[in-house]
């Protein structure tokens, strides 16, 4: 039998040629060249090599060691790689050209698929922000007053993004509960994640210019799943009044691949309705504002036993909504600048998207084939995965994003 072509992709597959995510690979025979790949089925194809041997005018793009400068080349560009891409791994007239560039994925190394610029991580989902309130203020309101007038975030730490599959060292910090006597320090006892969405900027912005909501397209490439790692007993004592600090800085992982806009067009839903008329540049119900959400579906496994599966339709804010809101004072936006969606949880107990709410902040544990957790042990490997509906039905799969923890230094 002949050897099956790495471009038959089986029908239906979640990662087939409707979907071509973006990610950056080196090999085991030159494990020093970084080169921008992407993904069909269970392979990488290296799309540098490929626009080289095809002549294509994307060759130099697709050639740097990683996405930035795709990233930074627009939207009009993105569409056409995009378009040629699809036609190379499509059409049978590439595959000769095609073919001996594919790599199985279990062969190659995966990186950071881009130099990250500045990130910002939001606080989306109106089920997560009320089930924090209630744990971390049980005697005040859930919301706070301003959390349905505008997206709440904060500026986090870019340097400390990693690619999925990198080790989380357990974090030192300060903790003190309500009931102690005086912060101790030492290993977090209440390491946590948080199943979020990440979004990357390609097309930059001026000082001083406001992105318009309609505009979120222009400029966001594309997006990926991300776990903003949380050290809840650190969070708990040094998040008053300014917000959070060393509880989350110490690491955030981002999914190898990045998922184009364009591929999620069947995926676009509306967003929940709103409580009352948002101000001008959040206001998305208007007629020429597209759907800003997007039907994605999360799944959280600890150890590959799943826990929780998180719904992204479900957020309040939308994308295009923080984006309108982070630079509506005039900050300006860079090429590889990451958000992030906060965490996703939906109304259902099973649907929480952090061990604080899925356990009431270690109240109610849960069981794991290796025991009861409340929140993450040494050993823990925590997995997310997700798919959205794609074209004719078929699945649009997102790269996971995987860590494990490992002991404090
Ligand atoms: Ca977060």
């Amino acid at each position: 039998m002949p050897q099956q072509s790495p471009l038959d992709v089986p029908e239906g597959d979640p990662f087939g040629p409707h979907n071509l995510p973006y990610g950056v690979f080196s090999t085991p025979q030159d494990t020093t060249r970084r080169r921008i790949g992407v993904r069909l089925g269970g392979h990488v194809i290296d799309a540098g090599a490929v626009a080289r041997a095809l002549g294509s005018p994307y060759a130099d793009v697709l050639s740097a060691p990683t996405l930035n400068p795709l990233l930074g080349a627009g939207r009009t560009t993105w569409h056409d790689v995009r378009r040629a891409l699809t036609a190379w791994v499509t059409d049978p007239g590439h595959r000769a050209a095609v073919e001996p560039h594919a790599y199985a994925l279990a062969d190659v190394t995966l990186h950071l698929p881009y130099e990250v610029a500045d990130y910002v991580d939001f606080y989306a989902s109106e089920h997560h922000a009320t089930n924090v309130g209630r744990i971390f203020r049980p005697d005040g309101d859930a919301l706070t007053p301003n959390w349905k007038h505008l997206p709440i975030g904060y500026h986090g730490r870019s340097g400390t993004i990693v690619v999925s599959g990198t080790d989380v060292v357990r974090p030192c910090g300060q903790r003190k509960a309500p009931a102690d006597p005086a912060p101790v320090f030492g290993p977090s006892v209440k390491l946590d994640i948080e199943a979020e969405v990440g979004f990357v900027v390609g097309t930059p912005s001026a000082l001083g210019e406001p992105v318009a909501l309609g505009d979120f397209r222009e400029h966001v490439f594309g997006l990926f799943l991300l776990n903003d790692w949380s050290a809840r007993d650190i969070q708990a004592w040094e998040y008053v009044p300014l917000g959070p600090f060393l509880g989350k800085s110490f690491a955030t992982s981002v999914s190898a691949w990045v998922t184009p806009l364009e591929a999620l067009d069947a995926a676009r839903v509306a967003p929940p309705a709103r409580d009352f008329p948002l101000l001008p540049y959040l206001d998305d119900s208007a007629e020429d504002i597209e759907d800003g959400g997007f039907d994605l579906r999360i799944t959280v496994s600890i150890n590959g036993q799943e826990v929780a599966h998180p719904p992204f339709a479900s957020m309040y804010w939308t994308a295009a909504q923080q984006l309108a809101h982070m630079t509506v004072n005039g900050a300006s936006l860079r090429t590889g600048d990451v958000y992030g969606s906060g965490t996703v949880s939906g109304p259902e107990v099973n649907q929480r998207g952090s061990l604080l709410e899925l356990t009431w902040n270690g109240r109610d544990a849960i069981e794991l084939a290796e025991g009861k957790r409340t929140f993450l042990e040494d050993g823990d490997e925590v997995t997310l995965t997700a798919w959205a509906p794609g074209p004719d039905g078929i699945r649009v799969g997102l790269g996971d994003v995987t860590g494990r923890i490992v002991a404090a230094r």
